[in-house]
């Protein structure tokens, strides 16, 4: 098996669960050293993380950094460079949704929603530039969504939060467009995860239906493929992007959502 990312150092923020865990395994296997992160039992994580290391046979650590704080994300990058002497691709992936109407939505959901899933991209990639300057060359990639892009409602602040993560994407983008450096996002629709199996609950509440129900009329609905999005889905766009094949690609938000955008 080709290892194309075989010596480069990767950050996988939110990697302890979904399509994080997924993405930093696909790095793994393609040979980056990685240091994963994000919520969860201790135990499990440390699990995680051994598995990747004897499976892929990569160097792989766990950073603990809360994505709300901006002290804790910037010592992350640190500790990155200071483990591999490099960071070569930094994949901002943590997330969280809330689904409520916006008269009632918490306040503190929405400024929790703002810092995890947009402010956390800024703080990562403005202490990992610097790093991916020095070598002319780096891969910064965005978990946005196809809500980056299109709207749904009740999700106010989660549609914000990923418009947010594609306009940010560009503008670092552009603005990094010398350096051999690129800022792309991935706008997924629907996979199944536990974020999502959470939002099958809450829309079930919502709008008074059953589970399946909501699978079939809501989740699916607006997806044209009619299947959830498989992780090598999401996992060919990213090794793609991150690849020397992917240098002329930059300040894109690219769909792997069934189909959803195009409507
Ligand atoms: P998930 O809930 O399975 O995983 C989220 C990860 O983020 C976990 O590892 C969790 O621990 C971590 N996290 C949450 N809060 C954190 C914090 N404060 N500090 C550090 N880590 C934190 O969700 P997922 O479905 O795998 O989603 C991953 C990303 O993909 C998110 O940005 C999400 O918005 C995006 N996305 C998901 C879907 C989908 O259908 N699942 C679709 C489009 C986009």
């Amino acid at each position: 098996m080709t290892r194309p990312l075989k010596g480069q150092a990767a950050i996988v923020t939110g990697s302890t669960s979904g399509i994080g865990k997924a993405m930093a395994i696909a790095l793994a296997e393609a040979g980056a050293d990685l240091v994963i992160n994000g919520l969860g039992d201790p135990d499990a994580i440390e699990a995680e993380r051994a598995a990747i290391e004897a499976d892929h046979g990569v160097r792989v650590h766990f950073h603990p950094a809360d994505m709300t704080k901006p002290g804790e994300i910037a010592a992350m990058v640190a500790d990155t460079v200071d483990l591999y002497g490099r960071l070569d691709i930094l994949l901002n992936n943590a997330g969280v949704q809330h689904v409520s109407a916006v008269e009632d939505f918490p306040i503190e959901k929405w400024d929790q929603i703002i810092a995890i899933n947009l402010s956390s991209a800024f703080h990562a990639t403005r202490a990992a530039v610097p790093h991916m300057k020095a070598a002319g060359r780096g891969r910064i990639v965005n978990l946005a969504s196809v809500h980056g892009l299109v709207a749904s409602p009740f999700k106010s602040a989660y549609v914000a939060s990923k418009h947010g993560v594609v306009g940010f994407t560009k503008s670092v983008a552009l603005e990094l467009a010398e350096t051999g450096i690129t800022c792309n996002a991935i706008c997924p629709g629907f996979v199944k995860t536990p974020l999502v199996e959470g939002q099958i609950a809450d829309q079930a509440k919502v709008n008074k239906m059953s589970e399946d129900e909501v699978v079939r009329d809501i989740i699916l609905a607006a997806q044209p493929s009619k299947h959830f999005i498989e992780m090598d889905q999401i996992n060919g766009m990213l090794l793609y992007l991150v690849s020397d094949a992917g240098a002329g690609v930059t300040g894109s938000a690219l769909s792997v959502d069934g189909g959803w955008s195009a409507r």
